[in-house]
């Protein structure tokens, strides 16, 4: 169980930033160097740790650390990888699909998009459409974990049609990497992006590309941007044995060193998507037995995060259930799906079921609707 304090009066059932074991935060008491020999080994280190947790091959797949939110990873990745002449497929099926969309657009690079509505699986047979019509398409990007909903895409099957019209394939597992087993290299994917405080549990301030080597190798001077260029940072990276571009965010780094060791003391992967599976069950199961109803169906249903739908009665206010869990010591989180009244509860971080024992408890306690006031 994850105690609350004084200095952690809450837990974060966000996803991400979330919450974090205290030995993580502690990680960044000290300042450090950026050139220093000491802090390029950590970076190799943390890059290497990557790969294996990643199950790729460092023959085959690299990895580089870029500074800012996971965002920035992903607008690096697009505005570096695309040639001029190229076009990118988006699938989107909720925010952060649109969000890669939106960045295309804004970076002037021809873009396609097959959406199917927020809460519907991805198009497969459109998606075929396209790759077959659409000869100028050279890339094609999907969110593996889409946490608009807290659907889980199917990359794999994505990824046989990718593979199948020979494009380069671009995973935004930002929800996902390290709290999911995602085969990189079976399924094909050449750039998976992720980000420092999601899974891997540790805090904000840079991301991560997991990138197929000999496709990261064709792009040199094709960014559209500076600081974000994904191969200059690799350059940097490699040759200087650690170094990064620009200021790094040293602390979070150092959290994030003590984060992977702390996946690692866990079981890996394997282990904490069976924490967060099973603190997802518990809480569907707990939820529904309180009549609340998930938006999805449970076999679209990602671990990492659920969308309930909000009651439909005139005695809940999404405000002031979220007020009431507050001051019991749990964060929620808004909805996000356009069409439709819900608000969402993440259970990846440092949480563990008895934390999601606790909050049904704060839950049924909060439920203004069962209980009018007045
Ligand atoms: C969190 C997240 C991002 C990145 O969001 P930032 O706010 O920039 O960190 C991108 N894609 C998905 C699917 C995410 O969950």
């Amino acid at each position: 169980m994850n105690f609350n304090n004084d200095q952690n009066p809450y837990l974060l059932l966000t996803p991400g930033p979330l919450s974090t074991s205290s030995s993580v935060r502690e990680a960044m008491l000290k300042d450090w160097c950026t050139w220093d020999e000491e802090y390029k080994l950590l970076v190799q280190s943390i890059r290497s740790d990557l790969l294996t947790i990643g199950g790729v091959s460092a023959e085959d797949y690299t990895s580089v650390l870029m500074q800012g939110s996971g965002t920035f990873s992903v607008e690096s990745v697009l505005g570096t990888v695309i040639p001029s002449e190229g076009k990118v497929l988006v699938v989107a099926n909720g925010a952060y699909g649109s969000r890669m969309a939106t960045i295309a657009e804004r970076l002037h690079i021809p873009v396609t998009v097959v959406c199917g509505g927020e809460s519907n699986t991805p198009d497969l047979v459109g998606i075929e459409r396209e790759l077959r019509e659409d000869q100028s398409i050279t890339h094609v990007a999907v969110v593996h974990c889409e946490t608009t909903t807290g659907m889980v895409n199917p990359i794999e099957a994505i990824g046989k049609l990718v593979k199948q019209y020979n494009k380069t394939y671009i995973v935004d597992a930002m929800s996902s990497f390290g709290g999911m087993d995602i085969s990189i290299q079976n399924i094909g994917i050449d750039f998976l992006i992720s980000s420092a405080n999601k899974c891997i549990q540790g805090v904000p301030g840079f991301g991560f590309v997991i990138a197929n080597r000999l496709e990261l190798n064709k792009c040199a001077n094709q960014a559209r941007s500076l600081s974000l260029d994904l191969y200059d940072q690799w350059v940097t990276m490699e040759e200087e044995q650690g170094k990064w571009r620009f200021t790094s965010p040293t602390h979070t780094v150092h959290a994030f060193k003590q984060a992977l060791q702390e996946l690692k003391e866990e079981g890996g992967i394997a282990a904490r998507s069976e924490r967060y599976r099973t603190n997802q069950r518990r809480l569907v199961k707990g939820m529904r037995t309180l009549g609340f109803e998930t938006l999805l169906p449970d076999a679209d249903q990602s671990p990492i995060i659920t969308s309930f739908r909000e009651p439909v009665h005139e005695a809940f206010s999404f405000y002031h259930f979220y007020t009431k869990l507050k001051e019991q010591g749990f964060v929620i989180y808004p909805g996000k799906v356009t069409n439709q009244e819900t608000f969402r509860i993440g259970n990846i971080g440092e949480i563990y079921e008895e934390d999601i024992e606790r909050l049904l408890t704060a839950v049924e306690k909060s439920m203004y609707w069962l209980e009018p006031i007045g």
